[in-house]
């Protein structure tokens, strides 16, 4: 077990990457509390029943991450159950594809509000919580760690999902500038950096085995990842055995930022 006794928060935590994230961290030790959007809470408690059964302990929590007062009242009722916060997974995320010149500003508005400002408000309380309780050696070398979940798309172009991917080149320099200014706090601040992964917010991308195919021309490894490959590494990453990494984006995809397309010419 590598975060026993921490408490984590994960955002977007009831289906795909989220799930599986919150599943990782409680394997590993971690208390989770298991946020989704609102709405019914059934998805959200099976995945807790999922961490309990397996003898691990967690919560659910609504919170639209892109409103300032649920993502607060969240955050102070993770602290009020469990006495603090060590480790944030700032999951959440949507897409909303249109062609460019058809872009609606409530398209461009929803995807930046939910991707990109909700990890900004979800990171300044967990800084908040990390600064006021301050190091905590027993619970890790870091006083606290924060993972945001970004993209390919952060340094690949999206035609096609312009909002999308302008999000996920903001979390970069969030994440940058963040681990930059809260090292001194040993604080540390990283993202993943996904291909593709098989979860509901690409299903027509894999679900077929033409569209499967297609996408595979895209991945040198030759496989379509699965929810469980990056929870595995965001426990690593929160872990101690990842203790002097900050300010750096891992990619997790089966070699898509490679530039496949130039593997046999160029
Ligand atoms: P998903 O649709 O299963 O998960 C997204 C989660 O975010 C859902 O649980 C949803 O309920 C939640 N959510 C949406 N709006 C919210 C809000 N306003 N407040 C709180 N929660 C909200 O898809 P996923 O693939 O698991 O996506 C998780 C993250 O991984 C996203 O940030 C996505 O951009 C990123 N990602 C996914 C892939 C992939 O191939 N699946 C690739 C790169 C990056």
């Amino acid at each position: 077990m590598r975060l026993p006794n921490r408490v984590a928060l994960v955002t977007g935590a009831s289906s795909g990457i989220g799930a599986a994230v919150a599943q990782a961290l409680a394997a590993d030790g971690a208390t989770v509390v298991v946020n989704y959007p609102g709405g019914s809470p059934d998805a959200a408690n099976v995945v807790v029943k999922t961490i309990t059964d397996a003898g691990g302990r967690a919560i659910a929590l609504a919170a639209d991450v892109s409103k300032e007062d649920q993502v607060q009242a969240m955050f102070a009722e993770t602290i009020r159950q469990f006495g603090t916060l060590h480790i944030l997974v700032a999951n959440a995320g949507i897409q909303q594809d249109s062609p460019f010149a058809d872009m609606t500003l409530a398209q461009w508005q929803r995807v930046i509000d939910v991707n990109l400002t909700g990890q900004f408000l979800c990171a300044r309380e967990a800084v908040r919580e990390f600064l006021r309780r301050g190091p905590q050696p027993a619970m890790g070398r870091a006083t606290g760690v924060i993972v945001h979940m970004s993209s390919v798309h952060e340094v690949i172009p999206w035609g096609g999902h312009v909002n999308y991917a302008t999000s996920k080149g903001g979390i970069m320099q969030l994440m940058k500038s963040l681990a930059q200014e809260l090292a001194p706090q040993k604080i540390r601040v990283n993202s993943i950096g996904p291909g593709a992964i098989k979860t509901p917010i690409n299903t027509s991308a894999w679900s077929t085995p033409e569209a499967e195919q297609k996408l595979l021309t895209l991945i040198p490894y030759n496989r379509v990842g699965e929810p469980a490959d990056i929870g595995g590494l965001a426990a690593w990453l929160c872990s101690d055995e990842a203790d002097y990494i900050t300010g750096q984006t891992i990619f997790m995809d089966g070699g898509m930022t490679l530039y496949p397309g130039f593997a046999t010419g160029g």
